[in-house]
């Protein structure tokens, strides 16, 4: 053994290995071709932005921006940030490659790596991928709706069940003032009751008190005066229409009076999807070398997977003209681990070999590498261990694979160019020439 010490991954981020390939894969299959009906064209925009992006719109007062973002100095003296979410992203691409005199709307999506310096723990990482859709241009209800349908529609299609959509609205500039004031009022008076992060909350963002996961601070905001209360004639229309959309199409929906999201920028309707019952998720891996002490576990709210809402007053913010906007992020890790606790299959891999081939010797490795390309070239995916010189080896690779037949080259085949076909469960095999190899296989795969 080395003496050299195994450099560990950075806390809170994670390898995706091999055996989750197919649930990421499959994942992305499904929404890509999802948004790709509904209308929504990809987008990619950079992992690391400046800083200001996401001080601005995010909005300082809140857990993203004070305690989670990785910004840095770049050498030449700007303030970077890794992108901590990507509607702000997608906003500055939207507007910096001018999509906003494109028809509207205009629908976009995306899929990628998310970085905030969460407390690590299960279904929470440092490093995570949320995949989202963001809407342009439609201020109707019916485009709240759409995208929460899609949301609904996605994960149903993973085979979810017991979903609840929670929803609210958190009204606009126009009558969320109000609603301030009665709320501040409300929790000037109990004040006292409240955890140190909330006191401080209330003198700088006061609705982030809806956000804390403290039991101490949930149970006092349970009297709290509620936003459906002081929605202004627009904001309660709208509301209710979306309500509405939602009746007809029997979205399981529960209207959440105190629900608010971590971010600024949002107007009007605000909504999560959890799961009703949430298994246990396996709990991420403490390394045993961290200097970090694991703070108190803050209190599991259920596990959301989709989150989002509508943005009004985003793009104008960012330096653009006012644009309605809506759309939502959800969760790749808390999705793969959903699925996975409650059981859900996804479809066998295509890539699984369907033949393997052995070979004996360098003549026949040369022959069986020639082979192995024209059977990819024939969508026939193979398996091959050419390091191997052991037969008995070689078929235990076969066994293992699960494939139908196993195609064997030695030296005496390769010479008379033929092949010994080996049926694995049976063990018989035969003698069949070479030429024509393909179709005697593809035959015989399809019996
Ligand atoms: P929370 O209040 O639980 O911290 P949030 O408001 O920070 O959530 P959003 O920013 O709205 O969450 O993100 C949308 C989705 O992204 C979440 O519902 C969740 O599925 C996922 N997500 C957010 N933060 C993390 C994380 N640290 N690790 C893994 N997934 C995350
Ligand atoms: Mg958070």
């Amino acid at each position: 053994m080395s003496k050299q010490k195994i450099i560990q991954s950075v806390k809170g981020m994670h390898d995706i290995l091999p055996p989750d390939q197919p649930h990421w894969k499959h994942i992305y299959k499904k929404v890509s071709g999802l948004f790709e009906d509904y209308g929504y064209e990809k987008i990619d925009t950079p992992i690391l932005e400046p800083a200001d992006l996401f001080l601005r719109s995010i909005g300082e007062a809140t857990d993203i921006v004070e305690k989670e973002m990785y910004t840095f100095k770049t050498r030449g003296g700007d303030e970077l940030a890794l992108r901590p979410e990507n509607t702000a992203s997608v906003v500055r691409a939207y507007l910096e490659n001018g999509m906003n005199v494109w028809p509207h709307p205009v629908k976009l999506w995306y899929w990628g790596p998310m970085f905030r310096h969460d407390q690590p723990q299960a279904g929470r990482y440092r490093q995570f991928h949320q995949f989202g859709v963001e809407a342009f241009g439609d201020e109707s209800s019916a485009a709240d709706a759409e995208v929460i349908y899609m949301a609904l529609l996605f994960l149903e299609g993973l085979g979810f069940k017991n979903l609840v959509l929670k929803i609210n609205s958190i009204g606009d500039a126009n009558c969320r003032p109000q609603f301030i004031k009665a709320f501040k009022d409300f929790f000037k008076s109990r004040n006292k009751k409240l955890c140190a992060q909330c006191k401080l909350r209330l003198k700088t963002n006061v609705l982030r008190i809806l956000d804390c996961k403290e039991i101490i601070c949930r149970e006092i905001f349970k009297e709290a005066p509620q936003f459906l209360d002081f929605l202004d004639e627009n904001c309660r229309d709208h509301f209710k229409k979306v309500i509405e959309f939602l009746d007809e199409i029997k979205a399981p929906y529960m209207l959440d009076p105190y629900l608010v999201r971590g971010l600024d920028y949002y107007t009007n309707t605000v909504f999560e999807i959890a799961l009703e019952e949430t298994p246990p998720l396996a709990v991420a891996e403490e390394k045993p070398d961290d200097k970090e002490k694991s703070k108190e576990q803050p209190v599991s709210t259920g596990l959301t997977l989709v989150a989002g809402g509508r943005y009004n007053k985003l793009v104008n913010l960012l330096g653009g003209p006012v644009t309605p906007a809506v759309g939502w992020a959800a969760g790749v890790e808390r999705l793969v681990a959903a699925m996975k606790n409650f059981n859900l299959r996804i479809p066998e891999s295509k890539s699984q070999p369907k033949i393997f081939l052995a070979q004996l010797g360098d003549f026949a490795k040369r022959k069986s590498l020639v082979l192995f390309e024209e059977f990819r070239r024939n969508g026939i995916k193979a398996g091959t261990s050419l390091g191997r010189d052991s037969i008995k080896a070689q078929l235990r690779i076969a066994n293992r694979l699960n494939v139908k037949f196993t195609l064997i080259i030695g030296h005496k085949e390769a010479i008379d160019k033929t092949v010994i076909l080996r049926e694995m469960d049976s063990g018989i095999q035969e003698v069949i020439p070479m030429e024509g190899i393909i179709e005697a296989v593809k035959k015989r795969l399809k019996s």
